[in-house]
This record gives C-alpha cells, structure tokens and sequence, in this order.
C-alpha cells in the first residue's frame, strides 16, 4: 500500500515537472566513458607503456581554489590539464592565463557546463565554439580537447565534437571530490588504481571547502616515488602505442 502511494506520488511529480525526462531528444545519452571509444574520437585513457598520468581539473576556474592546485601542482613539477567553464573563464581571465604561462594544457567543458542530458547537440556546439573564442581570446591558443559536462553523450554530440576536430576526453578514475567523498578513501583508490596512461577526474570549483589540494599533496609525492610524472592530455596522447 505504502510503496504504490510513494509510486503514485512519484509518477504526478515525474510528469508534471519532467524530472525524469532525461533527455529532450528522443536520442539516447550515453555513458561516455562506457559506449564510446577511439574511433569515436573518445578517451577514457592512453594505452602507454610509460610511466606518465594526466591529471585533470574540471568546472574552474575558480579565484581561489585554482591558485592553491596551480602552487601544489608547480611544487611537483606537475603538469595537468584544466577542462575550463567558458563563463568562469570571462570572470578569471588572469587565471586562465596563469594556467596556460605555467605550462599546462586548458581543454573545453562548454560555457554553461551544459549537459547532453538536457540539451541537444546544436546547442552543445554553440556552447564549445564560444568557449573555445573565450579561450582562444586569452591565451591565443585554440584548445582541441572537450570533456563532456558529467560524462554522457549522445552519438550525434560525439560526432559533433569530432566533426570540430575535438578529441572528447573522459576519465578512468573519478574521484567524486565534487561530493566531498572521504579524503582518506579516494587517495586509497587513487594510490591502488593509477597506472600508466590513467586519466584522473577532479574539480577545481567546488562548493564549500575542497580536499582536493590535501589530496593532492598526498598522492603526487606517492605516485612520483613510484616513477610516475604527470603530462598534459595532449602529450599523453600522443604516447598512446596499440599494446
Ligand atoms: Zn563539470
């Protein structure tokens, strides 16, 4: 009785407010990472025998959170790769510009992080070619990485992306730093999973306080005694051998 009331109850607030109207189009959105692969011009790592790990920073920049990683990232001689906001960008252009004089890679994540799961793909293109004049506007460099807001696609946003000659580019570790998960939990998985040609996800614009330079300034000493360095997406790649 009580799970059919609950189900009734949210059946009305499905359809009346759509919430459970993932997507507008009738197109299916994807997982990413899981249905998409190379041909498709999408990665969720390089296959490498080296040694070497793309840090990656999504959402920013943010006026203070950015500074602190850029500090954390330069005292390893860390190099990462920033999937910058187009709107955020606008607000901070001095750290967009920081971020690229320091030798790291800046990659597109839309104006408005829009996602596929409630937009269409000429909306999506609309959003990746304002950000990439924002870009290109400070840094006089035109990006050719996108990253997905949240990770899904649709087949036609992937063809978009490639038709734009963007290479999408996911992750194989997720942090979720976004949710404030247990500090001590993601530098465990981080430490247990991180292997050559890993692309980890974290966030440089977070609500409220962020681990993520704590995390950081843990696992960067531990991965660099095993021999790792952290490059740019686009060197990474450009490693990427057929094992
Ligand atoms: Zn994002």
């Amino acid at each position: 009785m009580l799970t059919r009331l609950i189900c009734t109850v949210l059946s009305f607030i499905g359809i009346s407010t759509g919430i459970f109207q993932i997507n507008q189009s009738s197109e299916d959105v994807l997982r990413c990472w899981l249905s998409f692969g190379r041909n498709d011009g999408v990665y969720a790592e390089v296959k490498t025998s080296e040694k070497v790990i793309a840090l990656t920073f999504d959402d920013g920049p943010h006026p203070k959170l950015t500074n602190r990683i850029l500090d954390i990232l330069d005292k390893y001689d860390a190099k990462a790769t920033f999937f910058v906001i187009g709107k955020n960008a606008e607000l901070y252009p001095q750290i967009i510009k920081r971020i690229a004089d320091s030798g790291h890679e800046i990659g597109n994540h839309t104006y408005s992080h829009l996602a596929e799961t409630n937009s269409n793909s000429e909306k999506l293109k609309t959003e990746i070619l304002k950000t990439e004049d924002i870009i290109f506007k400070i840094t006089g460099t035109k990006t050719s990485l996108f990253r997905p807001p949240t990770g899904y696609c649709s087949k036609s946003a992937v063809q978009m992306t490639k038709d734009l000659s963007y290479k999408t580019i996911v992750w194989n570790i997720d942090t979720k730093d976004w949710a404030h998960r247990n500090k001590t939990e993601i530098i465990k998985e981080i430490k247990n999973r991180a292997d050559n040609g890993s692309i980890i996800l974290f966030h440089d614009f977070i609500a409220y306080n962020s681990d993520t330079p704590e995390i950081l300034s843990q696992i960067l000493p531990f991965l660099k005694s095993k021999g790792y360095s952290f490059i740019t997406v686009s060197e990474m790649l450009s490693l990427e051998e057929i094992l």
